[in-house]
């Protein structure tokens, strides 16, 4: 038994011909799980071979806009596609509700266009939302999703998943500098995935408000410090900031080596890692 992550969107917020925005998708004990929706996901998960109504549940790590900016469209096509009626379970920190509540005044007008043209279709996008911050929120199957709070202020508050299955786990961190929670979330995890930023090239760059984003992420070095820390077998830089130049991935991956000996893994989109 294992657990299948598929690197959905290995963007950062700046558009990119290649990079999708932040999504992961977990498959395990026969469920498929999204963490984070953003840019592009529903094309990602359809090249993972997944329709957004397979999904049975979506977790979300923050609210900030790259990593939830197309969960709409992932609500929509669920409920659309949908042949009978079925909730979408979604696991966000505390003010998930108040997006999910501005997204259905949003589609309202789309909402009530299909209703009327179908004849079959008399519901609305059922969403079923928990507001999570730590300890187990999640347990089917033979899955277990546990939550732990991570550090991304201003942005608080901001929640990292573990994922378990057989034996197996995985780790969505999300965007987060090191703090004591992610260790624990991280501790003996099979794959470790961290957003990541490269604060040599970042500092370089001649607008403030770019260089603001040093502070609130975890650069390579501190990636791979956590996953020594951890004793995990596989690191998985995603998300990378800024955008890697074509060929750099050894680049990344030789300053995340002096300090982690295990598997890294430099993420490119629908790039698929075994937990
Ligand atoms: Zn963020
Ligand atoms: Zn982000």
């Amino acid at each position: 038994m294992s657990i299948e992550v598929v690197l959905l969107g290995t963007g950062n917020p700046l558009p990119d011909r290649d990079r999708a925005g932040a999504a992961t998708l977990v498959r395990a004990g026969g469920l498929t799980l999204l963490v984070d929706a953003g840019r592009a996901v529903c094309m990602r998960l359809a090249a993972a071979g997944v329709l957004p109504f397979m999904l049975d549940a979506v977790f979300v790590t923050h609210l900030h806009s790259d990593h939830i900016c197309d969960l709409n469209d992932v609500v929509t096509t669920h409920w659309v596609m949908n042949p009978a009626r079925k909730t979408l379970r979604i696991f966000g920190p505390p003010r998930t509700n108040e997006i999910m509540g501005g997204m259905r005044v949003m589609l309202r007008p789309d909402v009530e266009y299909r209703i009327a043209h179908h004849e079959d279709l008399d519901w609305e996008p059922d969403l079923d939302v928990a507001e999570v911050s730590r300890g187990v929120v999640f347990e089917e199957n033979g899955v277990r999703v546990t939550a732990a709070s991570t550090d991304h202020r201003p942005a608080e508050p901001t929640i990292g998943f573990r994922i378990e299955h057989g034996g197996r786990s995985v780790v969505l961190a999300g965007d987060t500098v090191p703090c004591a929670d992610l260790d624990e979330l991280c501790a003996g995890a099979d794959v470790y995935v961290q957003t990541v930023l490269r604060d040599d090239l970042v500092e370089m760059v001649p607008m403030q408000r770019f260089r603001d984003t040093i502070d609130y992420h975890s650069t390579v070095v501190q990636a791979a410090q956590t996953a020594a820390r951890g004793g995990v077998r596989t690191l998985v830089l995603t998300h990378q900031i800024p955008t890697p130049a074509p060929g750099a991935a050894n680049e990344w991956i030789g300053i995340a080596r002096e300090h982690f000996s295990g598997e890294i893994v430099f993420g490119e989109d629908l790039l698929t890692v075994s937990g």
